[in-house]
């Protein structure tokens, strides 16, 4: 088990006290790109995690060892940007962060690792900053509730890996509750927990195992998209400031003054809103075969008009609404690869892992790989036993 191992690393590489601190990764339920467009989205803190075993040390020298790629990096909490694996941009940004804040954290020793399943679109990234963030925040009393905590690992996630995400993975990562969705306002922040009770249904993830490399370059471009739609539009309707103040019908008499890729983005972000709400609705009366129908249509417009799918992802989309017992399926993160979301009777859940399978082992060769999800609680510290 991954927590174990984290512990043994950090005795075997520092020894001496430590305490332990942990975050985990999420599944989204449905809204998809809505977060850095201020609307609605409902995800869910799993029970896959990253940890971090942690202790403070004198000077400014940081070291961090990885279990999981076995490197150690080492920087120094004061000095100018070091040249970074990877994997340590985001401990390094959640430092730099910190102090962009005013905060003073001081310099550690530290070891991690985690079952997250990186680039699938459980945000491992959102772990790995909300962990430090968390374990950083309580080792030197930085006195920072959830909310900044999650604030500080998305400018992390900004500033030094490049990617202008919204706050919804570090949210859900930070807020989560076991067996509860959040249906989180991503304009106020209010948010709210609904429990999640399927009856006899289940989420399962499908991870293709690929992820596109122009991932993040593609994310970035449809948040600009999504920014030059409201300008325009804003133009000609004051008070517009994000595509949550649209409903699809504002948006069509501007569909010449977009073009067509705009257009369809702005489309998207503004039907996935309402998508959203549907759902909440629907789960609050039990109507499952409702949501199913609603992630499957997120689904149509992630591929069809926000662009964001990949074969891979279609094929198993596809291929699951072939199966007896599925309601819906859907890619889930920004895209490009990554996990599908199916939402299934459990005891279908054989017969849509045989079938999605043997169906991507003879168009791709491999095989991908299943969850099935648990959902737990959101970051914090851990008993070391
Ligand atoms: P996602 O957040 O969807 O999992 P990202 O591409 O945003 O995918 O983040 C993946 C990156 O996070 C990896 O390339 C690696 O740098 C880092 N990462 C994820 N999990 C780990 C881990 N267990 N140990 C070290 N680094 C990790
Ligand atoms: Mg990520």
């Amino acid at each position: 088990m991954k927590k174990r191992q984290v512990i043994e690393a950090y005795k075997e590489k520092f020894g001496g006290d430590f305490r332990l601190f942990s975050a985990p990764g999420r599944i989204n339920i449905i809204g998809e790109h809505t977060d850095y467009n201020e609307g609605f989205v409902m995800p869910a803190a799993i029970d896959k995690k990253i940890w971090v075993a942690i202790t403070p040390v004198r000077g400014s020298a940081v070291t961090v060892y990885s279990v999981d790629y076995d490197q150690i990096s080492t920087f120094d909490i004061q000095g100018p940007i070091p040249e970074l694996p990877h994997w340590a941009l985001y401990s390094y940004g959640v430092v730099k962060e910190l102090q962009n804040k005013g905060g003073k954290p001081g310099a550690f020793n530290a070891v991690f690792g985690g079952d997250i399943p990186d680039g699938a679109g459980l945000s491992s990234s959102a772990a790995i900053e909300c962990a430090f963030g968390t374990a950083l925040n309580s080792l030197f009393d930085l006195g920072m509730d959830k909310l900044e905590i999650a604030k500080v690992g998305q400018l992390a996630e900004h500033n030094y890996a490049g990617v202008r995400c919204g706050l919804m993975d570090q949210f859900a990562s930070m807020h989560g509750k076991a067996g509860h969705v959040i249906r989180l306002d991503c304009r106020s922040l209010e948010y709210e927990y609904a429990p999640l009770n399927l009856n006899g249904y289940e989420f399962i993830l499908a991870d293709t195992r690929v992820k596109h490399s122009l991932a993040s370059t593609e994310y970035n471009k449809r948040r600009e998209s999504c920014e030059e739609g409201v300008l325009l539009i804003g133009s000609k309707m004051p008070g517009v400031k994000s595509l949550r103040d649209l409903r699809p019908k504002d948006i069509y008499p501007f569909k010449g003054m977009l073009g067509e890729e705009t257009f369809l983005c702005c489309e998207f972000v503004t039907e996935e809103n309402e998508r959203v709400l549907e759902t909440v609705t629907a789960l609050e009366n039990g109507d499952l075969e409702k949501v199913g129908g609603l992630i499957n249509a997120s689904h149509r417009g992630l591929r069809d008009k926000y662009m964001v799918s990949c074969s891979e992802l279609d094929l198993l989309v596809d291929t699951a609404l072939t199966v007896e017992g599925v309601l819906g399926s859907r890619m889930m993160g920004g895209g490009f690869g990554g996990c599908t979301i199916t939402l299934l009777k459990s005891t279908s859940v054989d017969q849509f892992v045989k079938t999605t399978q043997a169906a991507f082992q003879i168009a791709y060769s491999s095989d991908p790989v299943f969850y099935r999800v648990t959902i737990g609680d959101g970051a914090g510290e851990e008993i070391v036993d």
